[in-house]
C-alpha cells in the first residue's frame, strides 16, 4: 500500500466515549462490568507467520507465493471453511498482464438465514518483489520478507478461522485473502506512471463484488510489531467511521488502546479503498506512524520487515478486538 499525500485531513478526531465501567445489577447497586475477554492465541498467530516465513517471499509468480495459496487453503478447508479461488488477470505497474488469486473461505452459523450479510475479514497474502525504502539503491532489488507486511494480517485471520472451528459463529463471515496488493509502482521505475497499480487483488474483487451481500469489512495490515500503532485511516473515516468506532471502543475497553491510536492518519491506498469503493463499508487496522518520514515503520518495504519485528502479544491483540466484533 502506500499513503496519498494528496489529500489532506480536514479534521482531527476527538475521543467519541468513554467506556463506562460499572454497569447497574439487578439490585439496583453498581456493580464491576467484566470485560468478556474473546479466545484467541497470539502464540498460534505467531506460528501462523513462522509458517509463512518459512516459505521465503510470497512475490507473485514465485514457489513461495504458490505454496502459501496451498497453505491458506488447506488450513481454512481444516478449520471448516467453504473454499473458493477467485482467479483472474489485472494489468500490473509495467501495463503487463499479472496473474491474480484471491482465496476465500466463508463461515456461516448453524442456523444458517441466507439474507443476513456477510462480515468480511481480509487481508494481503502476497509480498512486495522489491525492497524499495532501502537506504541503498543495490539493495533495493531484494524481496520483502513480508513478517509484518503480509504474514501479519493473514495470520491473524487464520487465528480466527481456528478459533471459529471451536466455538461456531454468530454470522455468516467471508476471509478474504487478497493476491498482488503490494506490486505497486516501485520508486526506481522509470517507465510510464500508471495509475491504481496497488491492490491488484481487491480492484479484481471490487469488479465482481454484490456489496449487498456484506454488513461492513475490516481489513488488517502489518499488524504484528511490538510498538504498533494503528491512527483512524482517512478513507476509513470516511466510509466506514461507526464500525471504525465500534472496533477501537472495544480496543480501549480490552486494555488493548495503546495500539489504537485516535490520531488521524492520512489517506492511505490499501485494499479497503476498493472494497469502499465497491460499496462496502470497511475499515483498515494499519500500522501507521503519523509522523515519520514515510509514514510507515522504518522496517517498512526494507529487509528488516522479519520475525525481529513481530509479537505475538500484538498479534494477540488485534485478534481479541475482531474476534470481538463478530456479532
Ligand atoms: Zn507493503
Amino acid at each position: 500500500m502506500k499513503w496519498n499525500k494528496s489529500r489532506l485531513l480536514m479534521a482531527g478526531i476527538g475521543v467519541v466515549c468513554m467506556w463506562v465501567l460499572a454497569a447497574c445489577s439487578s439490585t439496583g447497586k453498581k456493580a464491576a462490568q467484566t470485560v468478556t475477554r474473546p479466545d484467541f492465541s497470539g502464540d498460534s498467530a505467531y506460528l501462523f507467520v513462522e509458517q509463512q516465513l518459512a516459505m521465503g517471499p510470497r512475490v507473485p509468480n514465485g514457489q513461495g507465493h504458490t505454496d502459501c495459496i496451498i497453505f491458506i487453503v488447506e488450513t481454512l478447508r481444516r478449520f471448516g471453511a467453504e473454499v473458493t479461488l477467485q482467479k483472474g488477470t489485472m494489468l500490473n505497474y509495467a501495463g503487463k498482464a499479472q496473474p491474480v488469486v484471491n482465496v476465500i473461505g466463508r463461515f456461516l452459523p448453524d442456523s444458517l438465514d441466507t439474507r443476513v450479510p456477510f462480515i468480511l475479514l481480509g487481508a494481503h497474502y502476497d509480498t512486495r518483489p522489491w525492497c524499495d525504502e532501502e537506504d541503498e539503491y543495490q539493495d533495493r532489488f531484494h524481496n520483502v520478507p513480508g513478517a509484518n507486511d503480509g504474514a501479519s494480517g493473514v495470520a491473524v485471520l487464520l487465528e480466527i478461522a481456528r478459533q471459529l472451528s471451536m466455538h461456531g459463529t454468530l454470522v455468516p463471515i467471508e476471509m478474504v485473502f487478497f493476491d498482488v496488493e503490494d506490486m505497486g509502482t516501485p520508486d526506481f521505475y522509470t517507465g510510464q506512471q500508471r495509475e491504481h497499480t496497488w491492490c491488484l487483488g481487491s480492484q479484481l474483487w471490487a469488479q465482481q463484488a454484490a456489496p449487498e451481500q456484506y454488513r461492513y469489512g475490516i481489513l488488517v495490515d502489518m499488524v504484528g510489531a511490538p510498538d504498533a500503532v494503528f491512527p483512524r485511516e482517512y478513507y476509513s473515516m470516511q466510509y466506514a467511521e461507526n464500525y471504525q468506532e465500534q472496533l477501537w471502543r472495544r480496543a480501549r475497553e480490552l486494555g488493548h488502546g495503546r495500539y489504537f491510536s485516535d490520531e488521524a492518519s492520512y489517506p492511505i491506498v490499501d485494499d479497503h479503498y476498493y472494497i469502499n469503493l465497491a460499496g462496502v463499508p470497511c475499515v483498515d487496522i494499519i500500522h501507521y506512524e503519523v509522523h515519520s518520514g514515510t509514514g510507515f515503520p522504518s522496517w517498512w518495504h526494507t529487509r528488516e520487515d522479519d520475525l525481529s519485528n513481530v509479537s505475538a502479544t500484538t498479534l494477540q491483540a488485534v485478534g481479541e478486538v475482531i474476534i470481538s466484533c463478530l456479532n
